[in-house]
């Protein structure tokens, strides 16, 4: 069996320098808000080229919190695509405002620019951009957009650590961006865990009070704040795994490169690299026309798959408006996405099989 991802193996690697960086923690007797969090903050706001980063409680909270911190609220529109994780649009209902869905750009499977131009209304406060797989958006026309509409933008950049566009990291282009720390994300935690990074002081300030039940320091309570922060256990196990995030990208870029090489002339549709884009490859999603017959024919063959994601967020029962005529590239891509085996300590042999049996999948699910 070949799974889609394997987190054993990645931490049986690192498995002595994590355990002394939990005992560590425990030795601390501090578990909240310490110098581990400040720590990650920081070097990930370094990474992301910006000066702030906000450590929380989950990717979700993340969006939920920057989203709330530029502003957004009830009678707001956000655009947000059709084609995500539903947390890319929950947080928008979450806080009373409107998930406005726009379609995607099949090549990339990221907002399509000019549908959200013709998606903003007097009411649209801000874009929420979403790099999804790890390939980012094309933030120079999201920002352009944003000037002109004077729109806030939110990054969700939760499967996007370490991405680039036109030479500028994703998390440096928008009011805010948002990380994951999912455990399968690029970076992991063992736990739930995510943070927000800015340039923009007042940002920055105003989710530090935000995470923290709204207290602007000495039990001075403010506005009304949630209970949303990243713990240091997490982040001490973070900043193990950050040591070693631009290997484990650079191995993501190789399976990409040798699969392409591998699967080509076959009746997929492979991810492609804009030429201003440096993609991370959380996910290496392809796309056949009889999807879940090759899913089939990959299980058969002991190779674990997932479709990320079998219904557009607009479908959704949450939502339920469907919009299967106004998000056409959306429904296609949840008809026909499937995520093959793409993580760093994926052995070429194993890479190797998977191609093999996509081969013979093709063949049966012709
Ligand atoms: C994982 C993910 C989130 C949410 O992150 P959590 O840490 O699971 O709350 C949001 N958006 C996208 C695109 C994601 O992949």
């Amino acid at each position: 069996m070949i799974p889609l991802v394997d987190l054993t193996r990645q931490h049986a690697a690192i498995r002595e320098e994590l355990l002394r960086a939990m005992a560590s923690v425990l030795d601390s007797g501090q578990f909240i808000l310490g110098a581990q969090g400040r720590a990650l903050e920081g070097e990930l706001a370094a990474l992301s080229g910006v000066r702030h980063g906000i450590g929380v409680a989950s990717g979700t909270d993340a969006l939920r919190l920057a989203l709330a911190a530029v502003g957004i609220g009830p009678g707001d529109e956000v655009l947000t695509p059709a084609f995500s994780f539903v947390a890319s649009a929950s947080t928008i209902a979450m806080l009373g405002a409107t998930p406005v869905f726009v379609d995607i750009e099949p090549e990339t499977f990221t907002l399509d620019v000019a549908a959200a131009e013709r998606a903003v209304t007097p009411r649209t406060r801000a874009i929420v951009a979403v790099h999804l797989y790890g390939h980012p958006a094309a933030m120079d026309r999201v920002a352009a957009l944003a000037r002109a509409h004077r729109l806030a933008v939110i990054e969700d950049a939760a499967q996007a650590v370490g991405a680039v566009w036109a030479g500028r990291p994703v998390g440096a282009w928008g009011d805010a961006a948002c990380l994951s720390f999912y455990p399968t994300k690029n970076l992991g935690a063992c736990g739930d865990g995510g943070m927000i990074v800015t340039d923009r002081d007042d940002v920055a300030e105003r989710v530090r009070r935000l995470r923290h039940h709204g207290d602007a320091g000495r039990y001075r309570h403010v506005e009304l704040g949630y209970c949303s922060r990243l713990d240091e256990l997490q982040a001490a196990v973070l900043r193990v795994k950050l040591g070693r995030l631009a290997a484990w990208t650079e191995a993501r870029r190789r399976i990409a490169v040798r699969y392409a090489e591998l699967l080509r002339g076959l009746p997929l549709v492979l991810p492609v690299e804009r030429r201003d884009a440096r993609h991370v490859y959380h996910l290496f999603s392809v796309r056949h026309a009889q999807r879940d017959a090759f899913v089939k024919a990959l299980a058969d063959q002991g190779v674990g798959t997932a479709v990320h994601y079998p219904l557009p967020v607009p479908g959704q029962p949450l939502f339920g408006d469907g919009g299967e005529r106004r998000f056409p590239e959306a429904w296609r891509a949840a008809r026909e996405v499937c995520s093959l085996p793409c993580f760093a300590e994926l052995t070429d042999a194993e890479l190797e099989q998977v191609a093999a049996a996509a081969r013979q999948a093709c063949e049966r699910a012709a």
